[in-house]
């Protein structure tokens, strides 16, 4: 049996390795995307993915999107809120279209796609949700109240949820990942990056296959007894 997984934001970046991970495991994986139509577009001419366009901040967006994946591939068992970004600035200087952009696309986006999901997972009493949060979301960092606030939310989302789906065969866990080698910490300034590096203990960038296999063990079959929990991936930046 080949379950069926989407991955939010999975055509590049974390998501991508995500995806391929999921195929190569043996899932009929859809790899959401929000406009880099480029990147999508190789990713699935190297993969073999198909790749759904859908902006995730949009709710109605999502249900088509899901509506559009279950109509193709069959009903969706796995859900990976992967998609994120970042729009940062100290709070005197951000405007609320940014806190409102990262509020909605990060943390809206995991309602929006648990919503649109959740109902066929509890009829089929079987479902994984894993959502990716962020080592900001539980340290804080200066200049992110936007992006911490949205991936500390994820986390309290994740237990809530893990509560109801509890009984129902559903689970579902967080991923909180520390500085990962993507297109968005390429976006951090070089010398800023130096700093971050000297903090890691294992003394490199993390690797998006890294956070791959972090998410392949919580979505599996045996991995029932696993919910409400949220697995840090940071190289031993910070312990909790
Ligand atoms: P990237 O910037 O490399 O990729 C982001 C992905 O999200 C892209 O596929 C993008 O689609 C998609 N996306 C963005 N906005 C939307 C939207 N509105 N609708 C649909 N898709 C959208 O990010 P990373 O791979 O680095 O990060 C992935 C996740 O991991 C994010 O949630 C991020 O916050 C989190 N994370 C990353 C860390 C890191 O160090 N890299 C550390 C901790 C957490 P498109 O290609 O079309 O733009």
């Amino acid at each position: 049996m080949s379950r069926v997984a989407i991955v939010t934001g999975g055509t590049r970046g974390i998501g991508a390795a995500v995806s391929i991970a999921l195929k190569d495991a043996g899932y009929t994986v859809a790899a959401n995307y929000g406009g880099n139509e480029e990147r999508a577009r190789k990713f699935t001419e190297e993969t073999g993915i198909p790749a759904y366009k859908f902006d995730v901040s949009n709710y109605d967006a999502c249900v088509a999107g899901v509506a559009k994946i279950t109509e193709e591939l069959g009903p969706v068992e796995v859900l990976v809120n992967n998609a994120g970004i970042t729009r940062d600035g100290t709070m005197h200087r951000m405007d609320a279209g940014n806190w409102q952009a990262v509020i909605d696309t990060n943390l809206g986006s995991c309602f929006n796609m648990s919503r649109s999901v959740i109902e066929g997972m509890r009829e089929r009493k079987f479902g994984r949700i894993v959502n990716i949060g962020s080592i900001n979301g539980q340290a804080g960092q200066y200049g992110q109240v936007n992006y911490a606030a949205a991936k500390s939310g994820i986390h309290g989302f994740t237990k809530a949820l893990a509560q109801e789906g509890a009984a129902q065969g559903i689970t579902v866990n967080a991923v909180a990942p520390g500085y990962i080698d993507t297109d968005m910490v390429a976006a951090v300034p070089e010398q800023v990056l130096e700093k971050i590096i000297a903090r890691i203990p294992v003394g490199r960038l993390g690797k998006a296959e890294e956070i791959a296999r972090t998410v392949l063990f919580l979505v599996a079959d045996e991995a029932g007894f696993v919910t409400g929990s949220t697995l840090s991936v940071n190289g031993g930046q910070h312990m909790y």
